[in-house]
């Protein structure tokens, strides 16, 4: 399998796997995309239906990963996903489920019903769904790494989900070290405990005196001091990883051959989206083959993608146009692997992509409408792919946690509240709907007493984390002080 960035020239190299899997942006700017999309045949979808997750798993990531040997990439997927990993507060055989499904109920569908599924996947350590990818990631990484020897430096910035997902891939990883800058006293008890209790060697606390877009220009001077960043080996595990898309990949499979017994049947997904990274995942799994009927992107009031799906115009927003939301995880003005959607979308016109996000870089965004003045209109061909789209409001989510809790029993948190909201508007009768449950409520406990009147039920092993000894250092926003501190402790 070869990859390409998307916005290549015509006639350039093309990459390995192995070769794309520890950086993030193409040097062009672009992303990385394989040049064709594997298919998944009938025969092969139907003997998936009796794998384990961590044989499907390996069974869907060899096909993107095919410069991995067999046997070796089988291990890495099998200590990725076990149930000591993915157990948080569930029963054994149902933890063996990797991301079990739960039936809601029968919902109002035009001209009959649709049966509404949640999608489990907030069952990893971090209790978010970024651990599916993130976990795999961590292993993938440590192997790539040892194979020759070398060392990864990982640098970001978090505001909370992230990060904590990065480092509990990351910790105790050979060859790996995290630096993780965060807003001084600006994340929550909870979040903070999460990241800060972490005593690992090999995971560096920064807790910077300021806001989260601090803590972002502080990675932004770093990585641009080239030669610092080379003689320091500073990566970063950011959302527009090729293989944090492989893996999320995985998961719309097995939703799919949980919810249907043949695969004449269509199913369709509702994805609370921010980066466009998770529902971009459901996009590869339907040009690979997978009868998914409907991509529903759910947002929150940053809408920049119920907008584009709406009208064809995408419009990213400034920092100061970016609300913060009690959905925070989705509070994004920029989604950074749209690209990959639009890519497909213009049939892989690579010289197009390139003007396009570069529009958006100068003017803020590109139409595709169609109208007249418009930079071209293929907004007309999107429902090809599936997609469809909506939003939510705070009190969209507080009445949808009410609800979903009154009337089916089941606690969601505000992400997954999101996907609820808009998946009802977009029912088919008889069609499968799958809303992605991206986090468990206790990481929002906030919302929840607001919604409901009480505290989100934490998973056991989480009761009393805030009390564990923490380990982090508080640093002004400094790009030297940053600089001499990551020298210091990689002796590089
Ligand atoms: C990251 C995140 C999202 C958004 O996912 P994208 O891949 O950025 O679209 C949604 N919900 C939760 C809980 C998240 O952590």
């Amino acid at each position: 399998m070869q990859y390409q960035s998307t916005r290549a020239a015509a006639g350039s190299a093309v990459s390995a796997f192995s070769d794309i899997l520890l950086g993030g942006l193409a040097p062009d700017g672009g992303l990385y995309l394989p040049l064709t999309y594997p298919q998944v045949s009938g025969a092969e979808l139907d003997a998936w239906r009796r794998l384990s997750y961590a044989d499907l798993a390996y069974e869907v990531l060899r096909k993107f990963a095919t410069d991995i040997p067999d046997a070796e990439l089988r291990a890495l997927t099998h200590k990725t996903y076990t149930a000591a990993v993915y157990c948080n507060g569930r029963a054994a055989d149902d933890a063996a489920d990797i991301t079990p499904l739960h039936l809601l109920g029968q919902f109002e569908a035009p001209g009959g019903s649709a049966p509404l599924f949640l999608q489990s996947l907030s069952n990893g350590p971090t209790l978010a769904f970024k651990d599916m990818a993130m976990q795999m990631l961590g292993n993938l990484f440590e192997y790539a790494l040892a194979k020759n020897g070398a060392e990864l430096n990982i640098f970001g910035a978090t505001s909370g989900d992230t990060g904590s997902a990065a480092e509990y891939a990351m910790r105790g990883k050979q060859g790996i070290r995290v630096f993780m800058l965060s807003p001084h006293k600006k994340m929550s008890a909870f979040q903070t405990a999460q990241m800060f209790s972490l005593q690992d060697p090999n995971i560096f606390n920064i807790a910077v005196e300021g806001v989260f877009d601090d803590c972002q220009d502080l990675v932004k001077a770093v990585s641009n001091d080239l030669p610092f960043k080379q003689r320091q080996k500073i990566g970063t595990v950011n959302s527009i990883n090729w293989a944090r898309i492989v893996a999320q990949v995985v998961y719309y499979f097995r939703g799919y051959l949980l919810a249907t017994q043949e695969n004449t049947q269509k199913v369709s997904f509702t994805v609370p989206s921010g980066n466009f990274g998770n529902i971009c995942a459901g996009h590869i799994a339907r040009m690979m083959g997978l009868p998914i009927d409907k991509l529903v992107a759910a947002t929150n009031e940053n809408d920049v993608l119920d907008e584009f799906f709406r009208t064809g115009v995408y419009r990213v927003r400034g920092a100061k146009q970016t609300y913060h939301t009690s959905s925070p995880s989705m509070d994004i003005s920029k989604a950074s692997n749209f690209e990959r959607f639009i890519a497909d979308l213009l049939g892989r016109d690579s010289a197009r992509v390139r003007q396009l996000f570069h529009k958006v870089e100068t003017e803020g965004g590109f139409d595709l409408s169609g109208k007249p003045g418009s930079d071209g209109d293929e907004f007309a061909r999107v429902g090809q792919f599936g997609f469809a789209s909506g939003k939510s409001t705070h009190r969209d989510r507080l009445e949808t946690i009410r609800e979903i809790e009154d009337d089916y029993g089941v606690m969601i948190d505000t992400h997954t509240a999101d996907g609820v909201k808009v998946a009802r508007e977009h029912l088919t009768a008889g069609v499968p709907m799958i809303v992605l449950e991206t986090a468990l409520p206790a990481k929002f406990n906030e919302t929840i007493l607001e919604a409901l009147g009480r505290d989100a039920e934490r998973p056991a092993g989480f009761d009393h984390i805030e009390e564990l000894p923490q380990r982090f250092v508080v640093m002004a926003a400094d790009v030297g002080l940053m600089k001499s501190y990551i020298a210091e402790h990689t002796g590089l």
